[in-house]
């Protein structure tokens, strides 16, 4: 399962590792996570890096940022 794409994403970014510990945080505490909506801008991220993924073959590799948003991947090449 190390080889999902998701996972991978998750290994590099941030803010969806953020938003996946707080749902698991209320899954702990409520049993369920389907009173948690997904955060628009994670979800637009995620999705426009899964469409670049299936755009370009590969992810792109970059190191996890340290507090600033990850870069736009549209500007990365
Ligand atoms: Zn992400």
């Amino acid at each position: 399962m190390g080889d999902h794409p998701l996972q991978f994403h998750l290994g590099l970014c941030g803010p969806c590792r953020d938003y996946l510990g707080q749902m698991e945080t209320t899954r702990a505490t409520l049993g369920h996570v389907e009173a948690v909506p997904m955060a628009e801008p994670v979800r637009s991220e995620m999705l426009n890096r899964f469409r670049s993924w299936k755009r370009t073959g590969a992810p792109t590799l970059s190191p996890p940022s340290s507090g600033d948003p990850d870069p736009d991947p549209e500007n990365r090449d």
